[in-house]
């Protein structure tokens, strides 16, 4: 492995990271996506960006919907 293998897996794993807690709000990572249910690093809670905005749509619906009534 050399130098740049190794700045670009250090910069996947800081984008995940990253992406995993950004967001302190939610459901604790648990190895698996909480949107699909797809594998994930470790500390990771949502497998793409997709997940983890359809996810936080999904929460702020249930949020409203538990304001309104
Ligand atoms: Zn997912």
């Amino acid at each position: 492995m050399d130098d740049f293998d190794r700045a670009a897996e250090f910069e996947e794993l800081r984008r995940q990271l990253a992406l995993g807690f950004r967001k302190p709000a939610g459901p604790p990572a648990t190895g698996h996506c909480v949107f699909c249910g797809e594998a994930v690093a470790q500390g990771v809670r949502w497998c793409n960006r997709d997940c983890r905005e359809d996810w936080e749509r999904e929460a702020r619906a249930r949020k409203e919907a538990t304001c309104r009534s």
